[in-house]
């Protein structure tokens, strides 16, 4: 059985005590692979070969960085099947999500941040006096990048990507859930000419390799992404430290329809929202909210549209509905739907695990899309994130109601408003705590623009410049002229 391997110093090494933990592919049940359980003596390598890579790296003209990052992203490219193919089976979503966004999304990323660190500039202040501000920005050291199951490949090249480009050294934690992708990513490293040290991966347990992570003292700089519990630990761990920390984590993410919304879309994209990748996604739509006048038609329409995703077998092309992540998953989902039982909820579709869907799949971890009514925008189903195809759909009256329900959580991280009335949209997308608000779609992604989440789903931003801001130290030099 295939043994994955951390990457350390250039090197794909085992985990120094030995110890190695159970893979399994969601869509059969079965173990397929052996990840590394990792723990703080393997971190601690990782950190030295960083902090021995830092200087050239540091130093190297942003252009050798750069070249080194297309690379690896052609790399990517070339071997867009097999990684695509590895995600599926890792994850348990469908192949062609893997192939046209996932992987894709993996090698942009790269592309994007070792093209921006070729167009960095600083700021320079005149001042009326005798003298000249000028800010100069470097790399911050290590950073400790830890990252989730949902978008494996993703996100944590979408962290790793501007860490390097801007010349630290990173030590990274993918989630052990879903580690294949990253084993991928070091081989190609190592094939594109990574310097060693410059990127180590280190697989294990949140609680055992994360943790040490976010407790080393050499590693000043922290990006999250995960759930909310989990990020109050690695807040927690980092603060003492005074680290630089950028979190983003869950969210409970409002859909808003008004009645003169345009409903063909209204419907595809809300369904995507809620659906898309089994419904993890940090992002997905799972609270829908529908103007009374169009409520009746929009739930029918929704409805319909639900039955028709085809759960299947990931690797089989009409799938649209893979695997969940894991049994843990797929048993707190069913909780979840229980507990909309108990809150009063009507289950107007699935609610339940598919028929059989193959021989192969018979012991997957798939469940039914669904779709809820009849709950309270303050049940519990309508405040906690389930991170599963879940949504419920609840009418609304008047505008402020319903951003009383879209900002009556605790999370803020996104938010979708369909309507025609475009001065009724600006006025919601300021007046909604998300830190995204998209208008008439959902999810569409331009890599320059600030990401992250307000409340509880964030802290700070990645993208474009925030991103290459995150990374990097600003330094002020004054200068008197004369
Ligand atoms: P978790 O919070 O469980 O885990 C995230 C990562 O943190 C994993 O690598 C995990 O390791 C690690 N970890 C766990 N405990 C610790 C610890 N004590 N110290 C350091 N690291 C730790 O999230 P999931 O993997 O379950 O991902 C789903 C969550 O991620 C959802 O809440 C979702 O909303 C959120 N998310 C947010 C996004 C955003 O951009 N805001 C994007 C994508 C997902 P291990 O898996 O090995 O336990």
């Amino acid at each position: 059985m295939l043994k994955i391997q951390n990457y350390i110093d250039g090197e794909l090494v085992e985990p120094v005590s030995g110890n190695y933990l159970d893979n399994t592919d969601p869509s059969t049940g079965q173990v397929y692979s052996q990840v590394p359980g990792s723990g703080a003596e393997d971190v601690e390598r990782a950190v030295a070969a960083a902090e021995e890579a830092f200087p050239l790296w540091s130093d190297a003209p942003a252009a050798e960085r750069s070249d080194v990052m297309l690379r690896i992203a052609d790399l990517i490219e070339t071997r867009l099947e097999e990684f695509a193919r590895a995600e599926c089976v890792d994850n348990g979503k469908p192949l062609a999500l893997a192939r046209s966004l996932d992987i894709p999304r993996a090698a942009k990323n790269l592309r994007f941040f070792a093209t921006a660190v070729l167009h960095a500039h600083s700021q320079v202040h005149t001042a009326d006096g005798p003298v000249l501000n000028y800010t100069l920005r470097g790399p911050r050291g290590i950073a400790g990048i830890i990252s989730p199951w949902n978008l494996p490949l993703y996100v944590l090249s979408w962290k790793v990507a501007p860490a390097i480009a801007t010349g630290n050294t990173v030590v990274a934690k993918p989630s052990e859930v879903t580690p294949m992708t990253a084993y991928m990513l070091s081989q190609v490293c190592r094939e594109a000419g990574l310097p060693a040290g410059v990127l180590n991966i280190v697989h294990g347990r949140g609680a055992e390799a994360g943790a040490a992570i976010t407790a080393h003292p050499k590693i000043t700089t922290v990006s999250f992404t995960g759930g909310t519990v989990t990020g109050r630990e690695v807040a927690k761990s980092a603060a003492p430290m005074f680290k630089k920390v950028g979190l983003e984590m869950g969210g409970k993410n409002p859909t808003i329809v008004f009645a003169d919304a345009e409903m063909d879309r209204a419907i595809e994209q809300g369904v995507r929202a809620a659906f898309a990748n089994q419904g993890q996604v940090c992002l997905c739509g799972s609270r829908i909210y529908v103007e009374q006048g169009a409520y009746d038609a929009y739930v029918e329409r929704f409805v319909a549209a639900a039955r028709a995703l085809n759960v299947g077998d990931p690797l089989e092309p009409g799938t649209d509905q893979g695997a969940l992540v894991s049994k843990a998953q797929f048993e707190k989902v069913g909780r979840y739907v229980a507990l909309a039982r108990e809150e009063g909820g009507e289950i107007l579709c699935g609610g339940s695990p598919p028929g059989p869907i193959n021989d192969r799949c018979k012991d997957g971890f798939f469940y039914q899309p669904t779709v809820i009514t009849g709950l309270s925008a303050e049940c519990r189903v309508n405040q906690e994130e389930i991170f599963g195809p879940v949504t419920t759909i609840m009418p609304f009256e008047t505008e402020d109601e319903v951003l009383a329900y879209a900002n009556g959580t605790a999370y803020g991280l996104a938010a979708s408003v369909f309507t025609q009335n475009l001065s009724r949209a600006h006025r919601l997308a300021e007046r909604i705590d998300a830190g995204t608000v998209w208008i008439n779609c959902w999810m569409v992604r331009d890599l320059r623009v600030p990401f992250g989440g307000m409340k509880q789903s964030g802290v700070g931003r990645e993208g474009g410049e925030e991103a290459l801001r995150f990374y990097t130290e600003p330094k002020n030099v004054c200068l008197q002229k004369a």
